[in-house]
């Protein structure tokens, strides 16, 4: 089973005249998870900071785990542009990702935003020929998500925690993490980090900043007391930062259930 670095840099609205040196700054630093998709529209920048650093010798292609998020241009919409796929045709997706896999031209393949549900689905595909490593998913101590956590670990899928620093909501000034952040002598957002690292989560904090992409990397040189994630835990209130306005009404909306 291909192994998942806890830590990876997010790229969603890392502009491309930027990216490129976030991305080698963070592969100097340590970084080898890369989270990116298309639609970010920085790809190429992105891949051009990654060859650069395999030729000068910093990091190996077999080192870097690299995500990629397969597009939805293929699937049918509506004549407002609202995707109308059926589940045939996400299935269709999966099978196509799993085509990949078996050509060796992805190292694993993987979900994102799947509520348990609808990962059962695809876990009961009776042709499955590969099950989802991981379900890359929205967490932050305001959307702790340990249901839906619980039910990947316990299936044998990984999850990635995206927006785990809030986007740029005010997660940072909350006085229990500010709190906890000051007793370990640590930034808010390296304890939003340790957070999930602590859980087992795979975690892609995004920053184009070379002194905060450093900083989000210094989160593997203290640990949070039992205590201290019990007090980060109760702060869950199901607040979902990233809700796809224009999507709620579709059949597949995946955020209706509570888990
Ligand atoms: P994050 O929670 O990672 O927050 C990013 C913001 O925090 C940026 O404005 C960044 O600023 C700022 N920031 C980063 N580090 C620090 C720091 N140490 N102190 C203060 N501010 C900081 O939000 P994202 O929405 O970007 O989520 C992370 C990644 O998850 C995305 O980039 C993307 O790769 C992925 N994602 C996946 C989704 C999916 O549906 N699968 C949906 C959303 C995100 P700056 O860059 O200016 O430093």
């Amino acid at each position: 089973m291909e192994k998942i670095p806890l830590l990876g840099l997010g790229t969603w609205k890392s502009s491309p005249n930027q990216v490129t040196e976030a991305i080698k700054a963070a592969i100097d630093l340590g970084y080898r998870h890369f989270d990116c998709a298309f639609i970010y529209n920085n790809e190429k920048e992105v891949g051009e900071a990654i060859e650069q650093k395999i030729k000068d010798g910093t990091v190996k292609r077999e080192d870097l785990f690299i995500v990629s998020k397969a597009g939805d241009d293929d699937l049918p919409k509506d004549q407002n542009g609202m995707i109308i796929a059926s589940e045939t045709d996400y299935l269709n997706t999966w099978e196509a990702m799993e085509d990949l896999l078996s050509e060796g031209l992805v190292k694993a393949i993987g979900v994102s935003n799947f509520n348990h549900k609808q990962i059962e689905r695809l876990l009961n595909k009776p042709d499955l020929r590969y099950k989802p490593t991981n379900n890359q998913i929205e967490s932050h101590p305001f959307l702790t998500q340990e249901k839906l956590i619980n039910y990947c670990h316990s299936k044998g899928i990984s999850v990635t925690a995206y927006r785990p620093l809030g986007g740029t909501s005010d997660i940072f000034n909350e006085p229990i993490i500010k709190k906890i952040a000051e007793k370990y002598n640590k930034s808010a957002a390296q304890v939003l980090i340790r957070f999930h690292i602590q859980r087992n989560v795979a975690v892609i904090p995004k920053s184009v900043t070379p002194s905060r992409i450093k900083e989000n990397f210094q989160v593997f040189d203290f640990e949070l007391a039992k205590e201290d994630m019990d007090a980060l835990l109760s702060l869950n209130k199901n607040l979902r930062l990233a809700q796809f306005p224009g999507a709620e009404n579709h059949k597949d909306y995946p955020f209706n259930i509570e888990y």
